[in-house]
């Protein structure tokens, strides 16, 4: 996958404080982000809000040299499309390693943290990171 459209989709992405999608009450998919529609369902479906619990697995990966304009520290960094365990996959960093430590299917859990200020209006951008749970 090249490391320059997960870039884009990743600075894309609307910011959220939690990862709340959604669920259909008829087909039991779940969404992220969520959805004003089911698109299996179309009008039959119904949607409820959902919080997602942040665990998930590693679908794909890449490892990004250069970042987008602001996160320049912190290249190279890895950057996954992560596949909730409830379904629905999101594209974010999985902090404290690199590309030769991760491998597609590995357990990831979220972590909640400020990823960027802007003074002076002290705007923060959270975004979404994840780290390595590894297993003893
Ligand atoms: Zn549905």
């Amino acid at each position: 996958m090249p490391s320059e459209n997960l870039a884009i989709t990743w600075r894309r992405l609307p910011e959220r404080y939690r990862l709340i999608g959604n669920s259909c009450e008829n087909c039991k998919t779940n969404y992220f982000p969520n959805r004003k529609l089911c698109p299996k369902c179309r009008r039959k479906g119904k949607l409820m809000q959902k919080q997602f619990s942040g665990k998930g697995t590693v679908y794909s990966f890449t490892e990004v040299a250069t970042g987008p304009a602001g996160f320049e520290l912190e290249s190279p960094y890895v950057l996954a499309i992560v596949e909730l365990e409830e379904g629905p996959k999101i594209t974010a960093q999985v902090v404290g390693i690199s590309g030769k430590e991760v491998k597609i299917g590995d357990s990831v859990e979220l972590l909640f943290r400020k990823i960027m200020e802007d003074s002076p209006e002290g705007l923060i951008h959270y975004g979404y990171k994840f780290r390595l749970v590894r297993k003893n």
